[in-house]
């Protein structure tokens, strides 16, 4: 008989796993609490760690025909002296690809179209399980249930199964919000044809600028601000018009090519690295297992290699809780590890005093970019299927 995977959450993790599980046999289901997959959202940059990770999905030449390659990526000061350049022709024939940068919905689309979306059961939240030796049984919202072998909680930052798992399960505020948003614009100093950007780095402030694909430009601003305080839609665009006032040009222009409903508003949070992720026959993957601050772009990545490690696990044996433990022994250093440095970067990132930024700034100018890119090799250059003759 075949096994069978609940997966909570049809995000970028749930549905890579339930792509693997369902590649090698299993009877895969999953419960998504969204009522549809909405079209709306912002960029995700795939480095050629999650690229590898897409290649094994089977999805890689989607990604780089939908989405756009990462050719160009400056740091900036925020009135626009360059600071450095990431070495993106090298570091692509080193790892045999570029990072892409792809609209979260185009992901979406593509690994529900991998999958068959279609048997997606939306409007379903799970609210909790229950597991004894020979099943798990998901407990929904709407009082239904489900059995199956194991249970994979993918329901991302906010996990109902994480907070079912874990007593004091806090988020960290990260003393940051973040302005998202999607546009139409041309700048012949950002060539669509090489794709990429720059990041402009402020006081306490930084805006990102890429090309996303389909000629469209994907723009990001994260702002040191306390928690909780709501920019409503309706005054996004003049509230990151304020902000970025005078700041490098094209800022102004993009923002002011964007339309204020398509401009997204959210705190940023992470959560202190959990040293277990499951028990018995329930695991976690993704966000709901170790959520990060954005600033190393790794958190889909993360998702997509958890997903390859568990289906390798449970391809491996017979016994759930035993993959499902060693599976959470393998990935728990690697993403402690990334969420650990994404907190470190963003303190780079964010600074406000005016002689950390001088230094830093000049430190920025006198490294090598070569030796920028050998920081980021052990981000970058992992590829998970290599990993423990799996
Ligand atoms: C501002 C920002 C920028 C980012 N930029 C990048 C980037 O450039 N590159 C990158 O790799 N990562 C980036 N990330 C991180 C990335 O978005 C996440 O790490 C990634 O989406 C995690 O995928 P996931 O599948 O674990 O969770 P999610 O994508 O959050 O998916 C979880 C799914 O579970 C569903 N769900 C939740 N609760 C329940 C429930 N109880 N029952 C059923 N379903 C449920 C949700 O509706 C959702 O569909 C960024 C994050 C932020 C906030």
């Amino acid at each position: 008989m075949k096994r069978k995977a609940i997966v909570v959450g049809a995000g970028i993790g749930g549905l890579s796993v339930a792509i693997l599980l369902k590649n090698i046999g299993w009877h895969v289901e999953v419960f998504e609490k969204a009522t549809s997959f909405k079209s709306m959202g912002a960029g995700i940059v795939l480095a050629a760690n999650g690229m590898k990770a897409l290649e094994r999905l089977g999805v890689a030449g989607e990604i780089k025909t939908l989405g756009k390659k990462v050719g160009k990526a400056e740091i900036r000061t925020w009135d626009g002296e360059l600071l450095f350049q990431l070495p993106t022709k090298v570091m692509a024939e080193r790892y045999g690809t570029y990072s892409y940068l792809i609209h979260r919905a185009s992901l979406q689309e593509i690994l529900l179209d991998k999958f068959d979306g279609s048997v997606v059961k939306l409007q379903k939240s799970v609210s909790g399980f229950l597991q004894d030796k020979s099943k798990v049984t998901a407990l929904f919202s709407d009082g239904s249930q489900v059995e199956g072998d194991v249970l994979i909680g993918a329901d991302g930052i906010h996990s109902a199964i994480r907070a079912n798992l874990i007593q004091k399960d806090k988020l960290r505020y990260a003393g940051f919000t973040a302005l998202r948003g999607i546009c139409s614009f041309e700048d012949e100093r950002y060539d669509l044809k090489k794709g990429g950007g720059f990041e402009a780095w402020g006081h306490g402030k930084r805006f990102g600028f890429s090309h996303l694909g389909q000629d469209r430009i994907f723009w990001f601003a994260a702002i040191n601000a306390p928690e909780g305080k709501v920019i409503p839609i309706g005054a996004r665009k003049q509230a990151a018009l304020e902000h970025f006032k005078g700041w490098y040009n094209p800022i102004e222009s993009v923002i002011q090519a964007t339309n204020e409903e398509e401009i997204l508003h959210h705190d940023i949070f992470d959560k202190k690295p959990l040293s277990h992720w499951g028990s018995g026959r329930v695991t976690l993957l993704g966000d709901a297992a170790h959520p990060m601050l954005p600033n190393l772009g790794q958190g889909g990545a993360q998702a997509m290699e958890d997903a390859i490690v568990l289906a390798d696990c449970l391809s491996n044996t017979k016994d759930i809780a035993e993959a499902n433990f060693k599976y959470e022994r393998e990935r728990i250093s690697r993403t402690t590890k990334m969420v650990r440095h994404s907190r470190k970067m963003a303190s780079m990132m964010q600074l406000e005093n005016p002689v950390a930024i001088g230094f830093r700034n000049v430190m920025l100018q006198a490294v090598p970019s070569h030796i920028f890119a050998s920081r980021l090799h052990w981000v970058v250059g992992h590829e998970v299927s290599r990993m423990n003759g799996r």
